[in-house]
């Protein structure tokens, strides 16, 4: 079945893109979205680059450090809008929180720019990137997305990794509420909550479900297993061919403006 990834970032060693290209190839993934990280060789300048050279298949995400001054966090995300750029990309664990009332202004321009908006939730490790690093795992979860998600409701918000282990029920409150709120099913929270089924997954309507992988498919399983991973866990939950599809693909087409093609 023909996939979109949701969730990608610039490999450190494949700074071109070139042979995650090939791994996309392989599994069917026709199209992703890739995001800013801070740090060199996957931060916005390079998702920048990936994106111009293969417009036809990527698209990008800005990452913006909301604990900067909101009038150059503004400014960054109208760059990059200018650009063709689709999402911002958040990481509340750096010590800031989306819910903030200083950050209405902010809000209010990515609304008025048409970008969606893709935050990192849930817990991390203090181990590798992070060792040593204050993080903040209780700031990035999706209630913490709540007052601006219904303040503007053009905005569409992305709760990556499923909004994280202990706070996926945040999650499963607001796609069932606001028709504005989706979470993407990337490792490890991403997965684990439909590994457990945890009570509430199964319910929901998978049209606010998005594939993602945070690159996974390139050490860990091939895109080819992880679809046939989603076919088996889905269809015991008993989710639809149909569900599974807009899981996968439809989804995604939608929220990228691409026509959702027979596959
Ligand atoms: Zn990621």
């Amino acid at each position: 079945m023909k996939k979109i990834d949701f969730h990608l970032h610039v490999p450190k060693e494949d700074p071109t893109f070139e042979k995650y290209l090939r791994i996309m190839d392989r599994g069917r993934v026709t199209a992703a979205l890739v995001h800013g990280v801070p740090g060199p060789g996957r931060d916005n300048a390079e998702v920048l680059r990936v994106v111009k050279a293969h417009p036809d298949r990527l698209f990008g995400s800005v990452h913006a450090d909301l604990r900067r001054p909101v009038r150059e966090s503004i400014a960054l995300v109208r760059r990059y809008a200018e650009e063709g750029f689709r999402c911002v990309k958040l990481f509340p664990n750096l010590g800031f929180d989306p819910n903030a009332e200083r950050l209405e202004p902010f809000w209010a321009a990515v609304e008025k720019l048409g970008l969606m908006c893709l935050s990192h939730c849930g817990w991390l490790a203090n181990t590798g990137a992070f060792a040593g690093k204050r993080i903040e795992s209780l700031l990035a979860t999706p209630m913490h997305f709540e007052v601006p998600a219904r303040r503007h409701p053009k905005i569409n918000f992305i709760f990556a990794h499923f909004g994280g282990g202990g706070s996926y029920l945040e999650t499963v409150t607001l796609l069932s509420r606001l028709p504005n709120c989706y979470a993407d099913t990337c490792p490890g929270w991403g997965k684990w909550v439909f590994a457990e089924r945890m009570p509430g997954v199964a319910s929901l309507d998978f049209r606010k479900v998005l594939f993602g992988t945070d690159n996974s498919a390139q050490s860990g399983p091939s895109y080819a297993e992880q679809e046939r991973w989603w076919g088996r866990t889905l269809r015991a939950m008993g989710k639809t061919p149909t569900d599974c599809r807009r899981h996968l693909y439809d989804n995604a087409a939608a929220l990228l403006g691409l026509a959702a093609e027979k596959r």
